[in-house]
């Protein structure tokens, strides 16, 4: 098997795990983008049109936000879950009752990164198509179908539609379920800066682990280990969110 192929810079992180045919992408990015998206994968020798798969972790813009625009270039196939359907269809990041920042320098970022225009709330909507494949949890089968040693997981708390990719040798591709970048900063202990659900994005960091993650490759940030995630779980509760809409 072909190594996996590893976009940084910019936002968001992508990953190419190798098909049979081509890669399977793991998360799109947001919209603005797509041109260094575009750069990246040229740098990596990839063309476009080698991208059958395109496995979006969640709904939000800087994950799915150049979804529409990757399709007209490679014409891959959409996998995510259910209930992301509906948001992908407007391209809109849902805001979710009771979620909230994970903490008040979480909560300055984003409002920093929202005022930059770096997050967009707000993206071209994906029109899926027949072909594309929704899935209702976790999943054994569909990865293996594709050519790849590896099943999917659902994952929520970030968000309620999260997935994540776990591979047999346990490299797993954890979308925001967990979040390695700047955590001296943001003090924000591995979680995303966004939490729909804290009590349940812990599940989701025991259900990796569980199930046999070795190696966490988040959208966010540089590789990290199941230990470090061991370490600071149930550090926060659902109530120390802030701008918690209720
Ligand atoms: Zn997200």
């Amino acid at each position: 098997m072909t190594s996996i192929i590893t976009l940084r810079g910019g936002l968001t992180t992508q990953y190419l795990l190798p098909c049979t045919g081509g890669y399977l992408q793991v998360e799109a990015g947001d919209e603005k983008e797509f041109s260094l998206f575009l750069r990246k994968l040229k740098k990596a020798g990839v063309d476009p049109r080698q991208i059958r798969y395109l496995f979006l972790t969640h709904h939000h813009g800087d994950h799915a936000g150049f979804t529409s625009f990757l399709r007209e270039v490679s014409g891959c196939r959409v996998i995510a879950h259910r209930e992301a359907a509906h948001q992908l269809n407007k391209g809109k990041n849902a805001m979710v009752p009771g979620g909230g920042l994970t903490n008040r320098r979480a909560l300055m970022l984003g409002a920093l990164l929202v005022m930059l225009r770096k997050l967009n709330m707000r993206y071209t909507p994906v029109e899926l198509k027949e072909g594309d494949m929704l899935v209702e949890g976790d999943d054994n089968e569909l990865l293996r179908s594709l050519g790849i040693p590896g099943k999917i997981l659902h994952t929520p708390g970030h968000t309620p539609d999260s997935l994540s990719l776990l591979l047999d040798d346990g490299s797993c591709f954890c979308g925001d379920a967990a979040m390695s970048r700047a955590q001296w900063a943001l003090g924000t202990r591995y979680c995303c800066i966004i939490i729909d659900d804290m009590e349940e994005n812990y599940r989701s960091w025991r259900k990796m682990i569980g199930e046999g993650a070795r190696t966490f490759y988040p959208a966010h940030g540089a590789p990290f280990t199941p230990e470090t995630l061991q370490r600071h779980l149930d550090y926060f509760k659902q109530d120390d969110l802030v701008f918690v809409k209720r």
